[in-house]
């Protein structure tokens, strides 16, 4: 029918325009996404981003460890004796054991160069003094004014210049930091510098430890690391590579990035790294996750419209059979009815002197105000399953006997219309705790079916046995029988099998829905084995129960 095809193709085109509106701005999100963290991978993003914190983090060190070297230098400044007082200097040099020489230069009176006197018994520091000695003796008769005018431009009170000195030992070189300054009681325009260096083993032994310790603390104290993991910085001697101090999370390996000291330390490097991880790996891990995320969203996605798409069909499906059911319906009333009224209107003329023609007729009237009566009972039980109202009454029953009086008022009928009906009910079942009108009302359900739906070869065949712990109810017909994929469905409300050969004939689709949830209400099943043009067998199975064990009373259906 092309008005059907025409309502089907807008139902369908509608679902898909609903499904398309969420479709194409989820899917654009998603490949927009993509694409962007492709962008991320291909530009090296996250990897740019992590190295840019880097440096402001050796930046802020850098600038830390030089705030701290003027500190300890100026709190030694503070204790160093005033111009000449070159007795002193050893005093000086006991209450700092972190400085290995100390010295006063004065253009009059030449340098004046003290070393620890405890080291001195040590040949090679011994050596190492006497070296220094004799060069800045050397380099101050040409460079002392240039650095008296250094340290006088240099801004603050009493200012200081920190800087790098190099010394040979063996064949390594050694750092230490060598601190000048104006001394205390010189005259105003008199070239007068003091100074002492700070020894290597106080570098690297306490103050570059302390120092990163202050930036960097130790895993435990840190806290939250901002990128999962935990950094670490280094300081190393321009000269070679290995290490003048870390933090505590140093973890060997070349660092990530460095950055050399402007200023107070020259010569000194600055490293930063992640321990256990490369700022490459955590570019990768942080795109896998978010690439896993993506996917899983995606699949969600689908998952999600896929269940909608599913869900919005069924719904049109339903609605599609709940208005094709008003029409059957409709129908299925008004043929009885003008049948009823036809026949009732002939006999009320009072023209039929024939007997036997006015039992005919009024033997359709019954007939058919029955069929009514059963359509009826069949809506009315099925709205008030609907809305949970179903009652039953559950009586100790005999069902052999309910099935062949039930049968026996259709005997009649049945074999009219041509139909072979045989019936086997075994002797000796036992008793039943069911709703009599129930289990009748399915029975006729299952036999009007038979013989509504059986062309060719007219037979009904019931039968009633006992099997395990459940006595089986059995209708079978040699009709048109059920294609397989529909076998389930035809216990859905409202649902008629698509076959011209179901279509005319007269149905709602409410009669095996009804009873299934008959026979659910009484702990059975109900099945259908069914093969196409050879025939339909329906099952009903009940439950055999102890008579203590189920209960009295009326049971509202759920
Ligand atoms: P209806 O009022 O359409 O008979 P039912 O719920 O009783 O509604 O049955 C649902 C559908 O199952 C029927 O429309 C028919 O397609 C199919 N069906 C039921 N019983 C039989 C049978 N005995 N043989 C073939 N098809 C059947």
């Amino acid at each position: 029918m092309p008005i059907f095809r025409k309502r089907r193709w807008t139902e369908r085109s509608r679902i898909l325009a609903l499904m398309l509106a969420v479709l194409v701005p989820a899917a654009a999100l998603i490949v927009v996404s993509f694409l962007h963290l492709r962008s991320i991978q291909r530009d090296g993003t996250v990897e740019a981003a992590i190295q840019r914190d880097y440096q402001q983090v050796l930046a802020i060190a850098e600038k830390q460890i030089i705030k701290r070297g003027h500190e300890v230098a100026k709190s030694a400044q503070k204790d160093f004796p005033r111009i000449g007082d070159s007795e002193r200097l050893d005093l000086f040099l006991a209450n700092h054991p972190s400085i290995a020489h100390a010295f006063f230069y004065d253009k009059g009176r030449g340098l004046n160069f003290h070393s620890q006197p405890e080291r001195l018994r040590d040949p090679q520091f011994r050596a190492e003094s006497e070296h220094l000695s004799s060069m800045f003796d050397k380099w101050f008769e040409i460079e002392a004014q240039d650095v008296v005018k250094k340290v006088q431009r240099m801004e603050g009170d009493e200012p200081i210049h920190l800087t790098s000195n190099w010394i040979q030992r063996g064949e390594k070189w050694e750092y230490q930091s060598l601190v000048f300054f104006v001394p205390k009681g010189a005259a105003r325009h008199q070239i007068a510098i003091a100074g002492f260096i700070l020894d290597t083993n106080y570098l690297q032994g306490t103050f570059f430890p302390q120092a990163l310790k202050a930036i960097i603390p130790c895993p435990t104290e840190s806290g939250n690391d901002p990128h999962g993991a935990q950094t670490a910085i280094m300081v190393r001697s321009s000269k070679d590579t290995t290490l003048l101090a870390a933090s505590s999370g140093w973890d060997g390996g070349p660092p990530e990035l460095e950055r050399r000291f402007e200023s107070a330390f020259p010569g000194l490097v600055l490293g930063i790294k992640l321990r256990g991880t490369t700022i490459a790996d955590m570019g990768r891990r942080f795109l896998r996750t978010n690439f896993i995320i993506l996917g899983a969203l995606s699949v969600l996605l689908a998952a999600g419209i896929l269940l909608m798409y599913r869900n919005v069909t069924r719904e049109v499906a339903l609605a599609k059979l709940k208005s094709d059911f008003v029409s059957n319906v409709s129908h299925e009333l008004r043929t009885p009815l003008s049948l009823i009224r036809l026949y009732a209107e002939t006999l009320e003329l009072g023209r039929l002197s024939n007997p036997e023609k006015r039992s005919e007729y009024y033997q359709i009237i019954r007939k058919e105000s029955e069929r009514l009566t059963a359509l009826i009972n069949n809506i009315l039980d099925f709205s008030r399953i609907e809305a949970g109202r179903k009652e039953y009454e559950f009586r100790q029953t005999d069902l052999a006997d309910l099935v062949r009086s039930t049968l026996d008022s259709y005997r009649f009928e049945i074999e009219q219309n041509g139909f072979r009906f045989e019936q086997h009910i075994d002797e000796q079942l036992p008793q039943l705790h069911i709703d009599r009108e129930a289990i009748a009302r399915s029975l006729l359900n299952l036999v009007n079916n038979a013989i509504k739906y059986s062309s060719a070869e007219k037979y009904l065949g019931v039968n009633v046995y006992r099997s395990n712990g459940a006595v089986k109810l059995e209708v079978v017909d040699h009709g048109i029988g059920i294609p397989a994929h529909e076998q389930h469905k035809i216990f859905e409300k409202f649902y008629r099998v698509g076959d011209p050969l179901v279509h005319n004939t007269k149905g709602s689709g409410l009669g095996l829905p009804l009873v299934r949830h008959i026979v659910q209400a009484h702990g059975g099943e109900v099945s259908v084995e069914s093969v196409p043009g050879r025939g339909s067998k329906f099952v009903i199975s009940l439950p055999v129960r102890e008579l203590m064990e189920v209960p009295e009373a009326k049971g509202a259906a759920a």
